[in-house]
């Protein structure tokens, strides 16, 4: 399986530094590819990559920040009206499905002259609690506190997958919260962890200022993305793997690609 990233940066990143936190797997099976997470900037990263919407035939959606999900009345408006596209395969925890549509896509999505249209009228909607199955490959959905809306953490949620031997674990966005991340942390053996890099915390993000007192062990498994623009700390000599770059493949059948 093939991992690219379509960009690492943080939300506020803009296209000559970076673009959002979103990538782009591909099955060794039949090519056919999955996006985890459509942000704003989805459509022009996968441009760059040479890809365009009727390559997208499922997508998976951690949570409802525009930087994750902003992408995606580009992805449902473009293949309904596509008609060589059938509805793009939509794998979603079923606590952030209750919500998309209402607090998120409907104000536009809604509108289709004759008809109001629902969720399920761009998307083939496959919500589920706990896990989903793509190109026999299992993806659980990991729970991450990430913000608040008052006292209620607003949903949210990583993917840890395993892929031939290795274990892959994607944070997604997520605060510094050890006792939930670290059984993951010790099972994978490639961790992508978002990490924040401004001078000053904002406390929904992991800051670097965190993960950089984490154990060797687990550093030496871990590559930064959704770092922010500017100055980065050097994180190659505090342990790290690196910073995931801009279109960076991690073909997950070589480990010498990023080990
Ligand atoms: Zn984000
Ligand atoms: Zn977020």
């Amino acid at each position: 399986m093939k991992l690219t990233f379509i960009g690492a940066g943080s939300a506020f990143a803009n296209h000559n530094e970076n673009y959002n936190s979103n990538l782009l797997l591909e099955s060794p099976k039949n090519s056919e590819k999955l996006l985890v997470d459509c942000g704003c900037d989805a459509r022009h990263a996968l441009l760059d990559l040479g890809y365009t919407y009727k390559d997208i035939s499922a997508v998976y959606i951690s949570h409802l920040h525009f930087d994750h999900v902003g992408g995606l009345e580009w992805l449902g408006l473009t293949t309904k009206f596509d008609p060589s596209c059938q509805r793009p395969r939509l794998f979603i925890h079923e606590k952030v499905a209750d919500i998309i549509w209402d607090t998120t896509l409907r104000g536009s999505m809604a509108c289709l002259e004759e008809e109001e249209a629902t969720l399920e009228t761009y998307f083939d909607l496959k919500s589920s609690n706990s896990s989903f199955l793509w190109n026999d490959v299992k993806f659980n959905m990991v729970k991450m506190i990430h913000v608040y809306n008052k006292d209620k953490p607003q949903p949210c949620y990583g993917l840890e997958f395993s892929f031939g031997s290795k274990n892959i674990f994607f944070t997604g966005d997520t605060r510094f919260d050890l006792d939930r991340l670290l059984p993951y942390y010790n099972k994978a053996d490639i961790i992508f962890q978002d990490t924040e890099t401004l001078p000053f915390k904002s406390s929904v993000h992991c800051h670097y200022s965190e993960i950089v007192a984490l154990p060797k062990s687990i550093k030496k498994k871990m590559w930064l993305y959704h770092y922010n623009a500017g100055q980065l700390p050097d994180c190659k000599k505090d342990g790290f793997r690196g910073y995931v770059q801009r279109r960076q493949v991690f073909d997950l059948e070589k480990k010498e690609t990023y080990l």
